[in-house]
């Protein structure tokens, strides 16, 4: 299978090949036509398998099939568990989007707020974050998810071990019911189902 039979827009494929990929992983071949598909996804997958760009490409031609209704809110979220996590995904979306028009913020904590909110205030398309950091926006009343179109968990189990249960709960509550939610996770305890029995709609199952 090529990346070019996957559907994906010329300038996402630009991208793809800039990078110097031949062909998409296992991961890819099955998590991308899914996810275009509009369907919600549960993976099991380590990093390393290409799940970034399993869930990024077409995450990207979703925010593009629906582009063009003027909104200035944050449109897709990738939570992750650690600050490490949250800047090598961000950085790779950022690659992965070269080509289109949107913005992508990279939020942690740690750091000054500041540069956050002013990123926010000139607007924000997909946002990369920790649980922590984002609960600070969304209490500070920077940032509003009402207008979500796309959750994206990567790495669930670390965050469910990181104690991050609770603030991954209160962040439900600013989401829209209706919406795509990809969650990732490498092992599936009873905690990960119940989380993923919670969040997803009859998810495509996807292991490699
Ligand atoms: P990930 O599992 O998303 O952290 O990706 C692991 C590594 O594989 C990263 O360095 C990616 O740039 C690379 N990668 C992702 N997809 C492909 C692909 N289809 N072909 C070659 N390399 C890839």
């Amino acid at each position: 299978m090529s990346f070019n039979e996957l559907g994906l827009s010329p300038h996402i494929l630009r991208a793809v090949k800039e990078l110097g990929y031949q062909q998409p992983t296992p991961i890819q071949q099955q998590a991308i036509p899914a996810i275009l598909a509009g369907q919600d996804v549960l993976g099991g997958a380590q990093t390393g398998t290409g799940k970034t760009a399993g869930f990024t490409l077409p995450m990207l031609q979703q925010l593009l099939a629906n582009h063009g209704r003027s909104r200035r809110q944050v449109r897709a979220l990738v939570l992750t568990p650690t600050r490490e996590l949250a800047a090598q995904v961000g950085e790779s979306i950022i690659k992965y989007a070269h080509h289109l028009p949107f913005r992508t913020l990279i939020a942690y904590g740690g750091v000054s707020i500041k540069p956050n909110l002013d990123a926010i205030k000139l607007g924000v398309d997909i946002l990369v974050a920790t649980p922590g950091r984002l609960l600070d926006l969304l209490t500070q009343g920077a940032l509003t998810l009402s207008e979500l179109e796309v959750l994206v968990l990567d790495e669930a189990d670390r965050m469910l071990d990181m104690g991050f249960i609770h603030d991954i709960r209160r962040i439900m509550k600013a989401l829209p019911a209706q919406r795509q939610t990809l969650l990732f996770s490498a092992t599936f305890s009873q905690e990960i189902k119940a989380l993923a029995d919670d969040l997803l709609n009859a998810p495509t199952l996807i292991e490699v």
